[in-house]
């Protein structure tokens, strides 16, 4: 039980969604802008990333080709736009970000297909699908300054948030996935998010409040911590409820023991699990 006042605002019937379909969209009830205006930034700030490790990826590693290449990303984007994402600066966002660095390269034929991969440790990196919704209702009300991410897995829907929020913090629970996942970005030239080894079950609480949290794994219930480090006028996106049964869920903090919340779309995450496991 939330000890907080929640008043659930939309309960949308629990069928399950055609996969690539935003039920939300098509009945009205969300709205983001489709002429929101890209701002500069987002695909500009991405192509003057300047990696600073010596190990940074060539720029043909970040152009790929073929199955990698822009063509690839760009496909991957009309897509998403038809089943209903509305951002278009999620969408630049999702363009200028070379997935298939964040997977095994015997997975890259598939990396800008709509579907999870595996990352290692039992776990996925999310649909991109899922990423770009999960983003674009994190954006959809107001740009939030300070930003939490529990769950940074292969460290894409970090990268992605990095281009759209100017402060992150990300917390795993898996030491050798954050590792891999700093690397990478590093490798990018994404060096602002801040990464924490830790139980995101308890949230950030040295960091809190948050006016943004996205949670890219599933509780069966939502934490209570998270929604206590939500700063006032802050979102909270988060899949919750038992295996095969979650659905995504937004909180909006409207007062300092107020919270609105909607159920969204169906989805099917890894489970958000306490504990760390140390390198
Ligand atoms: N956004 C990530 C999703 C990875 S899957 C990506 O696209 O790669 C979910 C991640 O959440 C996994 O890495 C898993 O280890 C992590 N996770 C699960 N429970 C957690 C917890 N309590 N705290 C922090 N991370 C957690």
């Amino acid at each position: 039980m939330l000890r907080h006042h929640v008043c659930q605002l939309q309960t949308l019937s629990p069928q399950r969604p055609k996969p690539l379909t935003s039920s939300l969209f098509t009945q009205g009830v969300f709205n983001t802008q489709r002429d929101e205006q890209p701002s500069a930034d987002a695909a500009e700030s991405r192509k003057k990333l300047t990696p600073n490790s010596q190990t940074a990826f060539s720029r043909a590693d970040r152009e790929g080709v073929g199955f990698t290449s822009q063509r690839a990303r760009d496909q991957l984007c009309e897509q998403l736009r038809d089943s209903g994402i509305r951002s278009e600066q999620v969408l630049q966002v999702i363009a200028s970000t070379p997935r298939h660095l964040f997977v095994d390269q015997a997975l890259w034929p598939h990396a800008y297909q709509n579907r999870t991969l595996p990352i290692g440790h039992g776990q996925t990196i999310s649909q991109p699908w899922v990423v770009a919704r999960m983003t674009e209702l994190l954006l959809a009300k107001k740009k939030p300054q300070k930003v939490l991410e529990v769950g940074t897995g292969c460290g894409y829907q970090t990268a992605v948030l990095s281009a759209l929020v100017p402060e992150l913090h990300s917390a795993e629970r898996i030491a050798e996935l954050q590792e891999r996942a700093k690397s990478v970005l590093n490798r990018l030239g994404i060096a602002h998010p801040q990464f924490s080894l830790s139980d995101g079950c308890w949230g950030l609480d040295v960091q809190a409040p948050f006016d943004g949290i996205l949670v890219t794994a599933a509780p069966v219930e939502v934490p209570e911590a998270l929604l206590d480090q939500l700063a006032v006028g802050g979102r909270l996106v988060i899949p919750a409820g038992p295996d095969g049964r979650q659905r995504l869920q937004v909180f909006d903090r409207v007062a300092e023991n107020d919270f609105e919340q909607q159920y969204l779309d169906d989805v099917a995450f890894v489970p958000l699990k306490s504990g760390v496991i140390a390198g």
